[in-house]
């Protein structure tokens, strides 16, 4: 995180690692992709100079001891590869954050989504929940079979709970049709529909999250962590069994 040792070390003008909190917004997603937990600390690595100059810092890993040689040998990129580094490691980097690493990141949010508060979900709510809004579809009035479904979805964005009132029923086509959209986006301006939704929610006390920074906060560093702790054991697992 020192300047100076960063620039005496790698020839570079600003910290090799900084504190994520410290990171200017607008320069985090271009220049600090990568977050990491480091001795009890979010720090950003300046990715950038990371991906230009893989060979010097592997280098400086192997001169402090902190990585030996063998491995990195072992894991050195062929020269084609080395030429479209950057393309590689987004290859490589699709593959874990768009199916393990990804889901992972999404089941645990929605996992503590679900989970706040002291009320759960039973047999009885849903049934009450069907009765209110007349054993229809909450979005197009259908009288086919319904499932349970989130007015505002559960997810790190939205923020919407699996708890009594934001719970309403749902035909199987409108449910898969609206997937993370929120209730009001999709019901396109049906003001009716809208109402009667919000209703449901004011009259069971159900109060969405909205645009809570502080949770949304919180739940980013749990999905990042997730991420943080599923690489690890992707890495040691890959480490323990090289093919396949
Ligand atoms: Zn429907």
């Amino acid at each position: 995180m020192d300047k100076k040792y960063s620039k005496s070390t790698f020839g570079i003008n600003y910290p090799f690692c900084t504190e994520s909190g410290l990171i200017p917004k607008k320069e985090s997603r271009r220049y600090w992709t990568d977050l990491y937990f480091v001795r009890g600390k979010k720090v950003r690595v300046s990715s950038q100079w990371v991906i230009a100059h893989t060979n010097q810092f592997k280098e400086y890993l192997v001169n402090k001891g902190i990585s030996d040689k063998t491995k990195l040998e072992d894991s050195t990129v062929s020269d084609d590869d080395t030429k479209h580094g950057q393309r590689v490691s987004t290859r490589v980097n699709s593959r874990y954050r768009g199916n393990a690493i990804g889901n992972a990141q999404n089941l645990l949010v929605r996992n503590i989504l679900s989970n706040l508060g002291e009320e759960s979900f039973n047999q009885e709510d849903w049934e009450n929940t069907k009765n209110y809004f007349e054993n229809k579809c909450a979005y197009c009035g259908s009288e086919e079979e319904l499932v349970i479904e989130h007015a505002v979805p559960i997810n790190k964005v939205s923020l919407g709970e699996h708890r009594l009132g934001n719970i309403i029923p749902s035909c199987k086509s409108c449910n898969s049709r609206k997937a993370d959209k929120g209730y009001k986006e999709f019901l396109e301006g049906n003001r009716h529909r809208t109402r009667r939704i919000e209703e449901y929610m004011d009259s069971r006390n159900y109060v969405p999250l909205g645009e809570n920074e502080q949770v949304a906060k919180i739940l980013e560093m749990a999905y990042q962590e997730v991420a943080v702790v599923s690489k690890r054991y992707i890495e040691i697992l890959n480490e323990l069994f090289p093919n396949n």
